[in-house]
């Protein structure tokens, strides 16, 4: 019998495609057996008999009120400053656009560090500091580093950050005023990431490099439980995400595998839908190609630097999850974010992170080509805060 008295309902750790189990009180990165190199997945005992509601009373409005479904045994090892239980907030004044269909914002902006990586790599950090973990690496388009430096701080860890030169200067200048040790690398996000895999191997440090390491996944899970919460146990029609490494879409989906196991949702799932920047867009591609993987493709800036992952390490896992939701893929100019970016300010209030107003735009094509129909309720995920991208938008 499970006791439900423990922190965490944490049973192990299984690659999804070979089906190995690993154990979760020690370090573990991906599958490396079987030729797999795949993402492992966190494994919970799911108890039937749980009231969500009851459950769930009177906790924080943080991602830590799931603390029995994050990896975390003792309370004491939790990073927090929390992060989490977002607003999902209706749209007010463009709803002449979106006609009969009811358009939700998840919105991120507000967490620590001003985007949603503060759920992934604070679940991140906290498991290190419960392992042990002294340095922890990543290689980030921006908002990781930020996210890493800042929970490492509170941690107690030190922090190596890999960045392209030419990201925005805030990223950097967060990640030095939390204390990181700051990399510039003349190169994309994959350059970042090559040198960030040798440094850490060359001193054993530990990295966290998105779904190499178990637990972002489990951090950025908690959007779906909220997402399933805030609405009273339904879940939405379609859910847009920006697709970066793809995290926080798998880990929405977990979150319905494990809801609907415990029967705290129904079968009942949404069409999700990979948006990508035009620059980087292997998934998309793939997707509309039938192949099963992706193809590495780097076509250089855009404005959403969370998006310029020229092959997400999950892309099968990616895909895989479309073509079973029945969802789709499509790609965004950075023009049309920045023209919706300007939209949604002006008109809503919110300032976005071009990641997330690249959702509207592609919200308001997939509804005028039918594939979004009338009366459904769409969900766009808005990643982040959008004061960091200033200094690269064009503004009059
Ligand atoms: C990292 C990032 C993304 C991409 O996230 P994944 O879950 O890795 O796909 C999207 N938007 C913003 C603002 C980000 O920082
Ligand atoms: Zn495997």
């Amino acid at each position: 019998m499970l006791d439900l008295q423990v922190h965490s309902f944490i049973k192990g750790l299984v690659c999804p495609v070979c089906h190995e189990h690993y154990p979760a009180h020690v370090i573990n990165t991906f599958c490396y057996k079987n030729e797999c190199n795949t993402s492992l997945y966190a494994e919970y005992y799911l108890p039937q008999n749980l009231n969500p509601d009851e459950f769930l009373a009177g906790r924080p409005a943080n991602m830590w009120r799931y603390h029995e479904f994050l990896p975390v045994e003792s309370p004491d090892n939790v990073v927090t400053m929390g992060e989490g239980f977002t607003p999902i907030l209706p749209l007010t004044n463009l709803e002449y656009i979106t006609g009969d269909c009811e358009v939700l914002w998840k919105d991120e902006s507000g967490n620590p560090t001003g985007s949603f990586k503060a759920r992934g790599i604070g679940a991140a950090v906290s498991k290190a500091k419960e392992l042990g973990i002294t340095n922890m690496v990543t290689p980030t388009a921006g908002n990781a580093g930020g996210a890493l430096a800042a929970y490492c701080a509170r941690a107690g860890i030190k922090a190596h950050v890999y960045m392209p030169v030419k990201t925005p200067q805030v990223f950097k200048d967060e990640c030095r005023l939390y204390g990181a040790r700051l990399v510039e690398v003349d190169g994309n996000i994959a350059d970042c990431g090559k040198l960030a895999h040798q440094e850490a191997t060359a001193n054993g440090w530990f990295q966290v490099s998105t779904l190499k390491e178990p637990y972002r996944l489990e951090g950025k899970k908690t959007m779906g439980y909220e997402i399933a919460e805030q609405l009273k146990w339904q879940v939405p029609d379609v859910i847009l995400y920006p697709t970066g490494g793809g995290t926080g879409l798998l880990g929405i989906w977990k979150a319905f595998d494990e809801m609907e196991a415990m029967g705290w949702i129904g079968s009942k799932r949404p069409r999700m839908v990979t948006v990508q920047s035009e620059s980087c867009n292997g998934i998309t591609r793939a997707f509309h190609e039938g192949a099963a993987s992706a193809e590495f493709i780097d076509g250089g800036f855009t404005v959403a630097n969370g998006l310029r992952v020229p092959k997400p390490f999950a892309d099968k896992l990616i895909l895989k999850v479309l073509r079973q939701s029945n969802g789709t893929a499509i790609t965004v100019s950075d023009a049309n974010m920045e023209a919706a970016l300007k939209e949604i300010a002006a008109n809503e209030g919110m300032l976005i992170a071009p990641e997330g107003a690249a959702l509207w735009h592609a919200f308001k094509k997939l509804k005028a080509d039918g594939w979004i129909g009338s009366g459904e309720q769409v969900l766009l995920v808005n990643t982040g805060s959008g004061y960091k991208y200033l200094e690269n938008l064009k503004i009059e």
